[in-house]
């Protein structure tokens, strides 16, 4: 059998709401496969705290207080989800020989766990927990969300279709993770490229039992363009392929003109000038812009600023 130390790693910002019923179920879910001896009495929960404003790391303080199952990370600020979940992989890689991710809020089904022990068990490095369906969400957030999916892959990030970040690493994994050093994050898109032996398993998900979504539209366009850009320079080459388009589009225009001229036919288009202008100035401010956002990353990730910062890591050592 293979070491069996199970992190389960929970990014949590302002979840008071959803926390204590969160906590319950993990244990539950925790302690019966401790009781299974699927993974060792060292196993933890890890609950990390992403600068959030309200009680939300009062209770997991509390939770570790109670009970030697549950761990606290607590982050000096506010880093958003990727850096939040990073920071937990990345403690947990110390501690456990297995992490699987999950939201606070419960959307992905818990019992899907098992399934993904299992499969580690039979030598899978990294299991991707994958949506069979979206009856559940809203057909606003399903229609964005599976679109975001089909346009990172024509842009060039490959992701694994209807996954989110509930997936299973085993130690191995996050060692080949922590080598991608880059600042600008996108973990759906990075775990792929490390390899080894994956398998994927299949869960429906629900709704949030309590509170509310922290990825509103606009947070959830950000992140799109922050996977593609940190995945793929695609855009850059298709804005390539547009300029050439139009060049040619314009050498056609060009020889149409000086045939008419030689006919005598003079044009008196002024309407056609003023939208080749119009239409030629915003391409270019637009492709000034997908550039500019690319320079935009490579200043940043020059900087190596660090990804995240710990205040404290409360777990006890057995
Ligand atoms: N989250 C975080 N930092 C943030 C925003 C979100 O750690 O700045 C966590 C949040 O607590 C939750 C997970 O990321 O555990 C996913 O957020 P949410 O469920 O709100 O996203 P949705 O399911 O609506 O896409
Ligand atoms: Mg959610």
């Amino acid at each position: 059998m293979r070491p069996n130390t199970l992190y389960i790693v929970v990014p949590c910002y302002n979840e008071e709401a959803v926390l204590p019923e969160t906590a319950k179920r993990l244990r539950a879910k925790l302690e019966a496969l401790i009781a299974l001896g699927q993974v060792s009495s060292r196993s933890r929960v890890m609950l990390v705290n992403d600068g959030s404003k309200d009680a939300t790391w009062a209770i997991i303080s509390a939770l570790h207080r109670d009970c030697p199952l549950f761990s606290g990370v607590d982050l000096t600020r506010n880093r958003g989800h990727q850096n939040a979940l990073l920071a937990g992989l990345m403690t947990a890689k110390a501690r456990g020989d297995l992490v699987i991710s999950m939201d606070a809020d419960l959307q992905d089904d818990i019992d899907v766990v098992d399934e993904m022990v299992a499969k580690y068990h039979e030598g899978c490095d990294i299991v991707y927990g994958v949506r069979s369906s979206r009856k559940k969400d809203t057909f606003f957030k399903r229609f964005t969300a599976e679109g975001f999916y089909r346009f990172m892959n024509v842009l060039g990030a490959n992701v694994v279709f209807n996954h989110a970040d509930y997936r299973l690493m085993s130690k191995a994994a996050l060692e080949g993770l922590a080598e991608f050093k880059e600042v600008n994050l996108f973990l759906r898109g990075l775990v792929p490229m490390i390899g080894y032996t994956t398998a994927t398993v299949e869960y429906e998900r629900g709704k949030r039992f309590a509170g509310e979504s922290k990825y509103p539209f606009k947070k959830m366009i950000a992140f799109a363009l922050e996977g593609i850009t940190s995945l793929s320079t695609k855009p850059i080459r298709l804005i390539t392929a547009l300029g050439f388009l139009i060049f040619l589009v314009s050498v056609a225009m060009l020889v149409t003109f000086i045939a008419q001229w030689a006919m005598g036919m003079t044009v008196v288009g002024w309407a056609s000038v003023i939208c080749s202008v119009w239409a030629i100035g915003g391409l270019i401010l637009l492709s000034l812009g997908v550039i500019g956002e690319y320079i935009g990353k490579i200043y940043l990730e020059t900087k190596q600023r660090p990804r995240f910062l710990i205040r404290e890591v409360l777990d006890t050592e057995e």
